[in-house]
Formats: C-alpha cells, structure tokens, sequence
C-alpha cells in the first residue's frame, strides 16, 4: 500500500537468524517446489495468525488455510470454494518461488503505515538458506480505518498481505501519480474482482476536503474504492477514512497527493 509500501532496496534486516533459525531447519535455497515458503515470525501472536489466517480463506477461498505450528502458511488440502483464482496464483507461485516470505507484526511502528516488504539479511550470511523479504504489517493501523463496508472488505490486513506478497513475487510496481493505481494494486483489484468486492480506485490516498480547518492534531485522509452496479453500469464510490496522525505517513511524509 503505497502510504506503507515501497520496496525498500538497500535497507536490510539483520536478525532473522536468531529468531528464524529452528522454524528454517528444514528450508532450503533448494527445496522442493511445495516446500512452505511462507511464515510468520514467532513474535506474530496468535490472535493476528488466527486474523490474517482468516481474512486469506475468505480471499483465497481455500477453506483449510493457516498457519501450521512452526508458523508456515498451509493452504489445506481442500479445494477452493469461491475466492479468487489469481490469490490462490500468487500464493501458489510464493510457494514455488526460491525466496522466503517472512510476516511480522509491525504495530505500533511510526516507520509503517498499514504494510510495507523490506528485503531481508541473514545474519551471519546465508549459510545457504534463501533469500529472504520481510513482510511488515501494521495491525493496529487497519483498526483505525473506517467507511464504508464495501471498501472496508476490500482493505485490511489480508489484503495488504497479499499487495506485499505480489511486489515479492512478481516484482511488480506501485503508482507514481496520483489517479493511477500502479501495476501492484492492478493485479489485487483483479482478485478483488473475483471475490465480488470493490477496487481500489487509487494509489495514493488524499486529505479529506475541509479537514486541515478543524482539530490540528487529527490529519483525516480518505481513500476511494469503486464496483461497477449491475443495474445500470455505473461504478459506485465507496470511501475509507482514518486519522494518518495516528497511523503515521512513514517516509512518505508530505508526499501524500493533493486533489
Ligand atoms: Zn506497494
């Protein structure tokens, strides 16, 4: 999500190997193509598992998805019923692909806003374990997201699970002006579309009209999502809205667009 995400190329993680190295035992450069190549970190507790675990059954519709004891994503051995085809694609393609997709619980932090995917660095060098990217998310700031529930739906932690997982995988490109949604949230409006939800219509969110007059410790910004209506063809609007004073603007601070 743009106001959280952007591939952070130079930046790196240190201390994967300290936390990581007994659930990494098994996991190789050179693992066989169904090895689990999700996982949560253990600090991940159990009610965000049980959350995100959640929120990508009803994305993916694999009904037996989790996060097995060691903290790999399994996907269940059940067929899809419902969902999307292209999260299950991009899943399927994370577990099949060489690198690492590490989720860690990053609430409360100033430095992300909702999600953002860092590349990661194993302490002491490989060893011949492989690469690595650290998937980042802000649990709490979802929580302060409000609207409506069209676009609610189509905007929490799940979601930007998967936004973070498409750049891994798929190296794909956010936007970089306003009133474009980027080649990374293309691809995700794609699985919103199949799971009959509204799309985001931009990238970039923007200060709500008319706030900037009111309490000057708040900063409401709003972000549109649309669905097109059967009815009559017509794409409906939908808005989200949250405080960025108590999500945090990251980096990103004073970039965020003007209408
Ligand atoms: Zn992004």
């Amino acid at each position: 999500m743009r106001e959280s995400c952007r591939r952070v190329k130079g930046r790196v993680f240190t201390c994967l190997a300290c936390l990581l190295v007994c659930a990494f035992a098994g996991v190789s450069a050179n693992a066989e193509p169904s090895a689990p190549r999700i996982v949560c970190r253990a600090t991940l507790a159990e009610a965000r598992r049980t959350e995100l675990a959640a929120q990508l059954r009803a994305i993916t519709g694999w009904a037996g998805l989790h996060f097995d004891g060691e903290g790999f994503l399994r996907f269940g051995s059940a067929g899809p019923a419902g969902g999307s085809q292209s999260a299950r694609e991009l899943l399927a393609a994370a577990e099949a692909g060489e690198n690492l997709l590490i989720i860690e619980d990053a609430s409360g932090s100033a430095d992300v806003v909702f999600s953002r995917v860092l590349e990661g660095r194993w302490k002491g060098g490989s060893g011949g374990r492989p690469p690595a990217y650290v998937i980042q998310i802000d649990f709490k700031d979802f929580s302060h997201v409000m609207g409506d529930r069209a676009a609610l739906a189509a905007f929490n932690a799940g979601w930007g699970a998967l936004h973070e997982i498409e750049h891994a995988v798929n190296d794909s490109a956010d936007a970089q002006r306003p009133g474009d949604s980027g080649a990374c949230e293309a691809a995700i409006n794609r699985m919103r579309r199949e799971c009959g939800l509204a799309e985001r219509a931009e990238y970039f969110y923007t200060p709500v009209p008319g706030a900037e007059r009111g309490d000057f410790k708040t900063r409401y910004v709003r972000l549109a999502f649309t669905q097109a209506r059967p009815s009559d063809k017509r794409r409906r609007q939908y808005w989200l809205y949250w405080d960025a004073a108590l999500t945090g603007v990251g980096a990103d601070a004073g970039q965020v667009a003007s209408r």
